[in-house]
């Protein structure tokens, strides 16, 4: 006789080997998409779609966190849908759907909530980092902000997430929950890995030397791919620098290392070791190099741009791609909460 755990271990494993490793992202549909959003997230989604079975997701539940108006909901999902397209994820490839439209990950969500802990919830930088910009609104929702986020990746049972450095916590907690629910019910899902195709999660860090590029904080800081050419090259020149270093070979402050760190995302080898070299020998202008950087970011962002502005007028193509990304999805839900009830031995009566 093989035992409930037994079996369902072998319908796993079934399921597992005929299946592609599977992987799971989302962005928040909480404004324009940045620079950060590319490097860190998207420009790997584009990678692996054409090797994994992908879920690619615009996070519109988790924006309820931080904007619980609606009013400008439905633009904002349309821009990241645009936007993402736009970078070359293809919809006939992978599932490109919206949160909201997939029922099964507030359920699932409902019981990881009983798995996690409010100690390590309040502990989380982001939610800590939230309660500091948001005094007024601390809502249950932005506290297990992690819990929902692990029901997204593992309601497709996801070994692979592409996302940047500032989600590393994230996932950890992720693969804490999901092992939790591992331990106590039967193992049904596989632990979730951060991805990246380099060896470190990418950090973009913003124009002025303070934090990270981010959608929603700094906005003369992060470069948007919606940005017009102008402000691309007003931004960049903006970027703080100094008077330039004064002994050879000296280490770079945080600031100037952001802008080679910029011009290494998009800038040829040739023009950045020209930079490197003037550095070093101290005769490096600085207006002169956020000009080259300025003039790169537009090659870089411009065609981006007008690809999403034509994608962001048809809407009725963009109907068409959620209703269908949601019906992909769906079915991958559906079919591990069957197996989470069954383990949790909810299917009872
Ligand atoms: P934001 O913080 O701009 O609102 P999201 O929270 O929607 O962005 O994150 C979407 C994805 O973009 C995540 O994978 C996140 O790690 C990545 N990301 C956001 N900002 C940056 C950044 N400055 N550098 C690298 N990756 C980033």
């Amino acid at each position: 006789m093989i035992n409930q755990k037994q079996q369902t271990s072998f319908y796993l494993r079934r399921l597992m080997d005929m299946n592609k490793k599977i992987v799971m992202s989302g962005i928040r549909p909480t404004g324009f998409l940045h620079l950060g959003n590319y490097f860190g997230a998207v420009k790997n989604y584009v990678r692996l779609q054409d090797e994994f079975e992908c879920y690619f997701m615009v996070a519109d539940l988790h924006s309820l966190t931080t904007h619980p108006d609606t009013k400008e909901l439905k633009i904002n999902v349309q821009r990241v849908l645009s936007e993402n397209i736009a970078c070359g994820l293809d919809p006939e490839k992978v599932a490109l759907y919206c949160q909201s439209h997939v029922h099964e990950t507030a359920e699932l969500y409902l019981y990881l909530t009983m798995l996690a802990y409010k100690g390590e919830l309040e502990k989380t930088t982001t939610f800590k980092d939230k309660v500091r910009l948001q005094p007024e609104n601390i809502n249950a929702g932005l506290l297990t902000y992690p819990v929902l986020q692990t029901a997204d990746i593992i309601l497709h049972r996801a070994s692979y997430v592409p996302v940047g450095k500032d989600q590393e916590q994230h996932l950890e907690m992720a693969r804490n929950f999901a092992n939790r629910f591992n331990h106590r019910y039967g193992d049904v899902f596989p632990e979730p890995q951060a991805f990246n195709f380099g060896d470190e999660l990418v950090k973009v860090p913003s124009l002025d030397g303070a934090g990270k590029m981010s959608k929603s904080e700094n906005q003369f800081a992060t470069l948007y791919l919606s940005d017009d050419d102008e402000l691309i090259r007003k931004k960049v020149m903006k970027a703080k620098t100094d008077s330039g270093p004064t002994v050879p070979n000296s280490s770079k402050p945080d600031y100037i290392e952001n802008i080679f760190g910029l011009m290494k995302l998009v800038s040829s080898p040739e023009v950045i070791s020209k930079f490197e070299e003037d550095y070093n020998n101290c005769t490096i202008r600085y207006g002169d190099m956020k000009k080259q950087l300025g003039e790169d970011m537009v090659k870089f962002i411009s065609p981006i741009r007008e690809k999403a502005d034509a994608i962001r007028n048809n809407e009725q193509y963009l109907k068409e791609v959620m209703e269908k990304g949601a019906e992909k999805a769906r079915k991958s839900a559906r079919a591990t909460m069957e197996l989470v009830r069954e383990v949790m031995g909810l299917n009872y009566f």
